[in-house]
């Protein structure tokens, strides 16, 4: 029955950047879809992992750095030696730096690149070589963002880093769906997190961003947990390479 198709029962899914925020919101929608969670960030996940485990899953909490692909390795022996398997990765962890273009230094650039689109390649790589060792087949969910369809505006390195997020997921897509492994990504609209604080910060920014959200208001983590449950689940397995947004229309305007 097609309900129980996007049920996640007895799935182990490693979302990246869950200490907070969107990749907080996604753990949760897996936790009660029936996933087990190996949750990574740089800080510490306890509200995360208390809310995962009051809804009867685990979580594995793997402190690292996603700021180079060092850990990369680590991350995926810890989960598989804990829970004998991986299924389902959420490429969530991002960073973005905030200037004119004709200011921007290499540092802003580099550091975004890194994070954003870098380790999201070598993760994915990483958690396809396991899948294919597993012989199952597998889910990868990269979260792009708005800036993967346009320009954006004092933001370079996050709009190159969230295009090429967009990019790498179809070539990736391409080249693993041979092997039952879907690769897609949610393109978030502009969501209430720290990642947006500044902006909501800005009265005159806030009130442009809103008048132009047709949904008129800013998305919450929740409000993602129904699309990346979707592209965990079997429900999504003819799916591939695609770009979601769940942005409460702002592309259609
Ligand atoms: P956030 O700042 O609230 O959360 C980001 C998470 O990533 C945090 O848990 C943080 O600790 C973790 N993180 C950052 N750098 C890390 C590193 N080097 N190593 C390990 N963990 C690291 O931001 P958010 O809004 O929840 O963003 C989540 C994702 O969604 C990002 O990829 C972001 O670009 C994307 N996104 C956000 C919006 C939005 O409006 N908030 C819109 C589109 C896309």
């Amino acid at each position: 029955m097609i309900l129980d198709q996007f049920s996640l029962a007895g799935k182990v899914a490693i979302v990246t950047g869950c200490r907070t925020g969107l990749g907080q919101g996604m753990a949760m929608g897996l936790a009660e879809a029936g996933a087990d969670i190996v949750g990574v960030d740089h800080a510490g996940m306890d509200e995360t992992k208390k809310a995962v485990e009051s809804l009867g899953r685990k979580f594995l909490p793997v402190e690292a750095d996603l700021s180079t692909i060092k850990a990369v390795e680590t991350v995926m022996v810890k989960a598989v030696e804990t829970f004998g398997k991986i299924n389902i990765l959420v490429n969530n962890a991002g960073i973005i730096r905030r200037a004119d273009a004709i200011d921007f230094t290499e540092k802003d650039w580099d550091d975004v690149i890194d994070v954003n689109l870098k380790t999201v390649f070598f993760f994915s790589q990483a958690a396809a070589k396991q899948f294919l060792k597993q012989q199952t087949g597998g889910k990868i969910i990269n979260i792009a963002s708005m800036l993967s369809f346009q320009g954006g505006i004092r933001v370079p390195s996050y709009t190159a880093s969230k295009s090429g997020v967009m990019g790498v997921t179809r070539l990736l897509a391409n080249e693993w769906a041979k092997h039952s492994i879907n690769v897609n990504a949610i393109a978030p609209g502009y969501m209430a997190t720290d990642n947006t604080a500044l902006l909501r910060e800005d009265p005159k920014r806030n009130q442009a961003i809103l008048e132009r959200i047709p949904a008129g208001r800013w998305g919450l983590p929740a409000d993602l947990k129904g699309t990346a449950v979707f592209l965990a689940s079997a429900a999504s397995d003819y799916v591939n390479g695609y770009t979601l947004a769940v942005d409460g229309g702002w592309l259609a305007r």
